[in-house]
């Protein structure tokens, strides 16, 4: 600890939000260097290494192999695939002194679709599977979190190389297998949920999410197993309903209702129904989005959902990915005049009426539903507009937020939510990328074949940060064995020089044994030291204090705060043991 490069803050950063980002940074991890980068300090790129080996060993066990691109990329090969464009702002570009485009590969399904490309022909090189642990750069909207959102981060990617269908399912699940031997390693706390492919493209897609209450994913379970991501969340669409009983759409003047809860208030005073009183679910929401092409075009996007319900943000950007969500502004009313602030009615939308405004509804607006809604003018909504009868959408866009006690897609009863942090996922690619890059291989009766692909990330840096998040407690980090940067923290408390050499003597033992050992030699009051070792988080800690006198020392486990005294003689056997786990 006398010479070890790391200082030890007593304040949280400014900007730290989660309880890792801020341990980490007071525990000498890590840096910042920017916003979203990070400098990795000794004792954090130990645990950095010890991710890395994990993954690697468990990627090898696939029989998947190592190979290590660039992080300064072409351009061409990502322009083949349109993502030059598609990624968006998200994507690091830049130019070289000649004036030629680079960037910083946020994701490598290209630079690997081409390397295989160039050196394999036929059915019989594959299957194949192919893996690097790397640096990766996306200039996100909000890093945040240290690093949980970093604008540069380490990533595990691999990607697998079939002939057919079936080889890519096999393939699937063999990375699905490593990815669970490698999070059980990890120690960490997962589920396996249903995800959206998102910018990649692609089907059969999960996600291993560690549980985390600070997490930016949201996803459900139901009671039969069902688990998704919110963003993957299809919501059961009800039957549709006769509607040639329906009476005709009647307006009802509605001065300063600009709310549901107001309009609501209304229909109950001047329309009592007979059956039970009106709720925000009879009214028909309809919200206007501007999306954003990545091409930079613009388009109005109206949504129409159950009043009582709110679009979920994350799952409309889930479902319109590569476009991108903007607030629809003032501006942007007077540009398109048949939207009336708060009083907007699907009577005027759709891509084939004059307004050609482009209208989607919720799953739950099915043909024959009968709603109160907007009238398209101030003051005014309408009272018994059905769907399918006075108005056509343009599609379905099932973005509406989903509630704990919704119905489970599979039937099986009510949907809890949690939150989650992404740790990896995993995706069946198919022949997208084979396809626009032309890596195709002989098969068997010597006809060229597109070659079909999956695609899987870990993220190896972020798992540092989550793993801290699951296990860190009010006193600072507390690493689980596999990942600590050492192995038994050794402290000499004591104020004689008897206390510093046993506890050197121990330390030189411990390291004959292949034990990684941190010496806290410093002249410092054994407050500090104890504070320390609490911070740092080794698993282990050892104290040769006021009881060596007696021949005993204490040996203390982070974790679970427990404290026995062990003899002197037999405390190197007795952490021998601790630490191999026998
Ligand atoms: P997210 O939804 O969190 O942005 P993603 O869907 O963009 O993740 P992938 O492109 O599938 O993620 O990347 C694979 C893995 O890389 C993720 O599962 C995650 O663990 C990690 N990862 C992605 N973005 C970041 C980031 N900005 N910082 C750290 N790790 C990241
Ligand atoms: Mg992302």
């Amino acid at each position: 600890m006398s010479s070890l490069f790391v200082r030890t803050l007593r304040e949280d950063p400014a900007d730290a939000e989660v309880p890792s980002h801020r341990w980490l940074v007071r525990a000498g991890y890590i840096r910042r260097a920017a916003p979203g980068i990070y400098t990795w300090l000794p004792l954090g790129l130990k645990v950095l290494a010890k991710v890395e080996r994990i993954v690697r060993e468990e990627m090898d066990a696939i029989g998947a192999q190592e190979v290590r691109f660039p992080a300064l990329l072409p351009r061409e090969p990502y322009e083949a695939t349109n993502r030059w464009t598609e990624y968006g702002p998200n994507l690091f570009r830049l130019q070289d002194r000649k004036g030629v485009d680079l960037l910083l590969g946020p994701t490598h399904e290209e630079m690997f679709t081409l390397l295989v490309k160039d050196l394999f022909s036929s059915y019989k090189d594959l299957p194949l599977s192919l893996y690097q642990i790397q640096t990766k750069y996306r200039d996100e909207a909000r890093p945040r979190a240290g690093l949980l959102r970093g604008r540069e981060f380490v990533m595990k990617d691999s990607y697998s190389f079939d002939v057919d269908d079936a080889g890519l399912q096999a393939s699937y699940d063999a990375h699905r297998r490593a990815y669970i031997a490698i999070f059980d390693r990890l120690g960490l706390d997962y589920v396996i949920v249903k995800a959206t492919s998102g910018a990649m493209g692609g089907s059969a897609s999960e996600e291993f999410l560690v549980l985390a209450e600070n997490g930016e994913d949201t996803f459900v379970r139901s009671p039969g197993g069902y688990a998704a991501n919110v963003e993957a969340v299809t919501t059961p669409a009800p039957a549709p309903v006769p509607f040639a009983d329906a009476p005709a759409p009647r307006p009802l003047p509605s001065p300063g209702d600009t709310t549901i809860d107001l309009l609501v208030v209304r229909l109950n005073a001047e329309l009592p129904r007979a059956d039970r009183p009106w709720t925000g679910a009879d009214t028909l929401k309809n919200v206007v989005f501007m999306l954003i092409r990545p091409d930079g075009t613009r388009e109005p996007l109206v949504i129409g959902l159950p009043g009582d319900r709110d679009v979920d943000p994350k799952r409309l950007d889930a479902a319109v990915a590569p476009a991108e969500v903007a607030p629809f502004e003032a501006e942007d009313f007077e540009r398109f005049p048949a939207l009336v602030k708060g009083y907007i009615g699907p009577q005027v939308l759709g891509a084939s009426s004059p307004s050609r405004i482009r209208y989607v509804v919720d799953p739950r607006v099915v043909t024959g539903t009968r709603w109160v809604t907007g009238a398209n003018e101030v003051d005014l909504h309408v009272v018994d507009l059905v769907a399918g009868r006075d108005f056509t959408p343009d599609g379905v866009l099932d973005v509406a937020e989903v509630r704990e006690g919704d119905p489970a897609p599979d039937g099986s009863g009510p949907l809890t939510l949690a939150r989650g942090i992404e740790m990896g996922h995993i995706f069946q690619l198919g022949r997208k990328y084979a396809e626009a890059l032309g890596l195709k291989v002989l098969d068997a009766n010597g006809k060229l074949v597109t070659v079909t692909m999956g695609s899987y990330g870990v993220g190896v840096s972020r798992a540092v940060a989550a793993v801290a998040e699951n296990t860190c407690d009010d006193k600072g980090l507390a690493w689980p064995r596999a990942l600590a940067p050492f192995d038994v923290h050794v402290l000499a408390t004591g104020k004689d020089a008897a206390a510093l050499a046993a506890a050197e003597d121990l330390a030189a033992e411990l390291a004959r044994h292949g034990i990684e050992v941190l010496l806290d030699d410093r002249k410092a009051s054994p407050g500090v030291k104890f504070t320390d070792a609490e911070l740092l988080g080794m698993p282990t800690s050892v104290v040769f204090g006021r009881r060596l006198a007696d021949g005993m020392v204490e040996v203390r486990d982070r974790a679970s705060g427990d404290r026995v005294e062990v003899p002197v003689a037999e405390v190197a056997a007795h952490l021998v043991a601790l630490v191999r786990g026998s």
